[in-house]
């Protein structure tokens, strides 16, 4: 089976666009030609991408399926189809669910859904602790062994430092990576939103910045101690950064990621006491989200991911202080952060797409992520002209939270393939 797609735009590496058409057998690329050129073969199907940019599917290192056991906020197959039309084509999915992915049996049950459904590639995170609690390790080697990319239990810190380097020491024997949700505690106990101007206009406890930060310093310790592939999950700071920063420079193996809310919203852009706004880490100052900025900017930061975060609407109806953390994000992300950061002149399109795709794939040593021949064909066609506001009801995942609705943006998804099948389209 070939398919053509033709009068591609595509990112050369240098940034610049290129027409090119693109061949793929067998859902790998077989070859990249200039559009105005013959190609070799004639194609079974052939696929016009005239007036669209053409990218490597993007890559989400951070996501919650809600299944097992909270399958009314997601499943794995709603929360695919709402991968797909954000335009990601490759997803690694967070270990609290119910049961927690702590057993073979429970990442193979996530691989046979996936499977399933037929959507996007879902890449399984396994729990560093059993059932995320932070007393025992899981079995990593069978966890590994049953397709587990790395370790976390994101959704809570690992409170104890022992724990932290048994599990270190563990994975880096293992040849993999420690993927750390950073949050102290002890700092923490119920506060809904950041500290700081909001929580004391409306009389809440605060998040300090330093609940982040104080693990982020002492994981890097550890990862110094240990030798393993540490990534710090969902930056928020101007102090965790700072330290992943000096950590780098020193050659320790540390890298990670940031949300698109981190980058675009402050606690200050909070309307009021709407939950839809809530989300761990909290949106923080507007001299943390400059921080995060030029972090991604000058890759102290090394990807973007979604932290997409289904509920329901009556689990985000009970306010501030109850309702539970976390926003979706598959299906605002790239149309948001091309508005607000390509369109508005801060960055090149190519640094962008970069961060959405090679990157990921360079860190966690994945094969896609890039438009060349021999790689996967996952590919995203976006029209980067089509305006359109957030509308939260015609969303493919169950959830509706998101802060962005209503937001008038640019840069739209149209087509998404997966091993060189479309997998979602634009109706
Ligand atoms: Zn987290």
């Amino acid at each position: 089976m070939l398919l053509k797609i033709t009068n591609a735009n595509v990112l050369d590496g240098n940034g610049q666009l290129q027409l090119k058409d693109i061949y793929i057998r067998d859902g790998i690329i077989a070859e990249l030609v200039d559009a105005e050129s013959q190609g070799k073969a004639s194609a079974d199907k052939i696929i016009d991408a005239e007036g669209k940019l053409v990218t490597p599917g993007f890559i989400d290192m951070h996501v919650h399926l809600r299944e097992p056991g909270y399958e009314h906020k997601e499943t794995i197959e709603t929360g695919s189809r709402s991968a797909a039309k954000g335009g990601f084509t490759t997803i690694a999915c967070m270990p609290n669910t119910r049961p927690v992915i702590d057993t073979p049996e429970t990442i193979e049950l996530v691989k046979s859904k996936a499977e399933a459904a037929g959507l996007v590639n879902v890449l399984p995170y396994a729990a560093i602790t059993k059932s995320e609690l932070g007393r025992e390790l899981t079995d990593f080697a069978a966890l590994k062994a049953a397709g587990a990319i790395g370790f976390t239990d994101d959704g809570v810190g690992v409170q104890s430092a022992q724990m932290m380097k048994d599990a270190m020491a563990l994975a880096q024997s293992l040849g993999m990576p420690i993927i750390a949700h950073c949050e102290d505690n002890s700092l923490v106990e119920g506060a809904p939103v950041n500290e700081g101007e909001f929580a004391k206009r409306h009389g809440l406890k605060g998040i300090p910045n330093e609940s982040e930060a104080i693990h982020v310093g002492r994981d890097i310790l550890l990862a110094e101690a240990t030798g393993v592939h540490y990534h710090v999950c969902h930056v928020s700071t101007e102090q965790s950064i700072r330290l992943i920063r000096q950590a780098k420079e020193i050659g320790i193996r540390v890298t990670a990621e940031v949300c698109p809310h981190h980058l675009l919203l402050a606690e200050t852009d909070i309307p009021g006491l709407d939950a839809n706004w809530k989300m761990n880490p909290p949106l923080r100052s507007e001299r943390d989200v400059e921080a995060c900025i030029q972090a991604l900017e000058d890759g102290t930061i090394d990807m973007i991911v979604t932290d997409h975060a289904p509920h329901s609407e009556e689990e985000k109806a009970k306010g501030m202080q109850l309702a539970p953390f976390g926003i979706v994000g598959f299906e605002t992300a790239f149309p948001l952060l091309y508005t607000k950061f390509v369109l508005t002149g801060r960055w090149d399109l190519s640094l962008l797409v970069q961060r959405m795709t090679k990157d990921p794939a360079r860190v966690f040593g994945l094969s896609a992520g890039k438009l060349e021949p021999g790689a996967p064909a996952d590919l995203t066609l976006l029209d980067l002209d089509k305006e359109q506001e957030v509308d939260p009801s015609a969303f493919a995942s169950k959830g509706r939270n998101t802060p962005f609705g209503g937001w008038k943006l640019k840069g739209w998804p149209v087509m998404t393939i997966v091993s060189g099948k479309v997998v979602w389209q634009d109706q």
